[in-house]
């Protein structure tokens, strides 16, 4: 069985590019290219470039010994919370900043609910001096002024979105029909495994960087490549697919995805997509997705903004339907008090997101000598009022 995308665009039921007809030339253009383009040497060493001296890669594998023994088995912490930005998501953005620029694009766009892929794509676009703009749902630029601030200092333009519930959903559409407007000179950097073909398949390239560090690392501590178990948050999933990607096809290494459960999953309030979802269509792919009977996207929830998303991006839906991956969801309590464990015990504040996969062991139990390896996708700085309120540390 293969679990990486097929020449159509598929992940077995999963993925292709259902969309407008008037996109169509956009995305043929990057279908046809993006193999080509991410091949070629001069790409492939520009891009390793930046990741090093941009980025900050490769990022520590951290043996974490005392959240380890806490839980009597051994915790290795892929530390991408110390990227440039503080989070995974620059991988992407930096990839598919230097594809715009070899298709001969000079202007960028993209969506963004809580922010920080707006603010990824608003950092690689002065790094690169291209004309950025990111489009926002009314309520989240109220609810997210520090990064629309961000964005905003590092030269880019947030549009409001102003229809619908004037959240992440109505943003894409506004970034949708921007796109069908300027088809030759405009490149849409989406930030996670989620749109139409190729862009699931091309954001887990350009995040297999960590599975690909993690070999490496794990092999000079362990002696082995292969831990037992890689874990991480979905939300669409990129993360995720970074660091599962080079062991996809290898049943010797377990994959665990952890999704938000938010109150509870039958609360009515929660994004726990594989337990709730339903095959659909959303943003362009045919995957799993919270709906109703009559196929309304349901709206989601989670105390983590980056895992407040309706569907995952279709590899993650194939891992799920095909058993190769273990689907388990925590809620908004379970994760903050992770959150504030691992901070006590090991120094390092997660983002909330992260919390969710550092969740999973008081339920979740392993062999003593099992070796694990979560993604740390982020640091906690952007949700410290989240923590504030929570825990009453003020
Ligand atoms: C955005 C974000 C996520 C969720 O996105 P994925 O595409 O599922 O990785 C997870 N963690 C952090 C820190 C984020 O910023």
């Amino acid at each position: 069985m293969n679990y990486n995308v097929n020449e159509k665009g598929y992940y077995g039921d999963f993925g292709g590019a259902y969309i407008p007809e008037m996109l169509y030339p956009n995305v043929e253009e990057l279908r046809q290219n993006y193999i080509k383009v991410m091949q070629e040497p001069e790409f492939q060493k520009e891009f390793n470039e930046l990741l090093k001296e941009y980025v900050g890669r490769p990022t520590p594998l951290y043996f974490a010994k005392r959240f380890s023994e806490k839980y009597g088995v051994k915790i290795y912490l892929k530390r991408e919370d110390l990227c440039h930005t503080g989070a995974h998501k620059v991988n992407n953005t930096i990839g598919q900043i230097l594809m715009a620029k070899r298709l001969g694009k000079t202007r960028i766009i993209a969506e963004t609910g809580a922010g920080q892929h707006g603010v990824a794509t608003a950092t690689v676009c002065a790094l690169m001096g291209l004309e950025c703009i990111v489009y926002m749902g009314a309520v989240d630029i109220k609810r997210q002024a520090p990064n629309v601030a961000r964005m905003k200092m590092l030269g880019a333009t947030v549009v409001s979105a102003e229809s619908g519930s004037k959240t992440l959903k109505d943003a894409t559409n506004e970034a949708i029909r921007d796109w069908i407007n300027n088809p030759t000179d405009t490149h849409y950097i989406i930030g996670s495994v989620v749109g139409p073909h190729p862009y699931p398949d091309m954001v887990a390239r350009f995040q297999s960087v960590i599975s690909a560090e993690v070999k490496k690392q794990l092999l000079e501590k362990e002696g082995r490549e292969n831990p037992d178990y890689v874990v991480a948050c979905v939300g669409g999933g990129s993360n995720a697919a970074g660091i599962y990607y080079h062991y996809l096809d290898n049943p010797e290494v377990g994959i665990i995805a952890v999704e938000a459960a938010g109150k509870g999953i039958h609360s009515g309030e929660s994004a726990a997509t594989s337990a709730l979802g339903k095959e659909g269509i959303i943003h362009g792919s045919k995957t799993l997705l919270m709906q109703t009977a009559d196929g309304q996207i349901t709206e989601p929830y989670s105390i983590s903004a980056g895992l407040d998303y309706p569907g995952v991006g279709p590899m993650h839906a194939n891992l799920f339907r095909s058993g190769r991956g273990e689907f388990i969801s925590v809620t908004d309590a379970d994760a903050m008090k992770a959150g504030l464990d691992l901070s006590k015990l090991e120094g390092i504040i997660p983002a909330i997101e992260t919390s969710h996969a550092l969740a999973i062991f008081n339920d979740r139990k392993f062999k003593k000598d099992d070796i694990i390896v979560i993604n740390l996708s982020g640091r906690g700085d952007k949700d410290l009022n989240t923590y504030i309120e929570y825990f009453d540390l003020a």
